[in-house]
């Protein structure tokens, strides 16, 4: 069984200017869908490796095979913490933001410091540790669930994300995107813990 490339949970225009049809074509189109075909051929290569999960080959792999399941999780991790429509975090959640972080606002800028402080490619993150939330960031293809950690929201800082739309300006594609679009419901959803399987896919 192949992994396969999953569809959008919204519309390409949904967002307009801030996340263009055109990012979306290149973004989930070509980029996603390349380190779906690259884990797919490799995975095809190498009768070990069939018939694990996404999340399976992740943990059990380096190399190569790493960076493209890494990949093919991250983005499909990160597809579903978006919303086109503009949320506020409620209940549990956003008890834990105001005991760690103070405020809604003040956790987006601490957000946003990991995004755009982050060096080169990789993942800005907010986990659930120990009881609490963390804010982190991940270099290249690396992931939160290779680490053990409880993923909620990650967002993509490849220079792929942004260049369409805001061409070298980072700190403004971080800044519309954490402050408009993150689907606040959905980071609430993986304080149960199964964030990591929401992206994952059987081998
Ligand atoms: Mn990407």
């Amino acid at each position: 069984m192949a992994f396969i490339l999953p569809d959008l949970p919204y519309a390409k225009t949904a967002f307009g200017e801030d996340m263009s049809a055109e990012t979306f074509d290149y973004h989930h189109g070509k980029h996603h869908n390349a380190y779906v075909v690259k884990a797919n051929e490799l995975v095809a290569a190498d009768a070990s490796l069939q018939g694990k999960s996404l999340l399976e080959l992740i943990n059990s792999s380096k190399g190569g095979l790493f960076n493209q399941v890494g990949q093919i999780w991250n983005h499909s991790f990160f597809w579903l913490g978006l919303s086109p429509e503009t949320q506020e975090p409620t209940g549990k959640l956003a008890d834990l933001i105001n005991e760690g972080f103070g405020s809604t606002d003040a956790l987006i800028e601490k957000l946003k410091a990991e995004a755009v402080g982050h060096f080169a490619s990789g993942w800005a993150a907010l986990n659930l540790k120990d009881g609490k939330l963390e804010v982190t960031s991940y270099h290249d293809a690396d992931t939160p669930v290779a680490h053990g950690a409880t993923p909620l929201f990650i967002l993509d800082v490849w220079e792929h994300a942004y260049y369409i739309d805001y061409r070298n300006a980072r700190p403004s594609y971080a800044d519309t995107i954490l402050k408009k679009h993150v689907n606040w419901a959905w980071v609430a959803e993986n304080l149960d813990g199964n964030g990591a399987e929401r992206a994952n896919q059987p081998g």
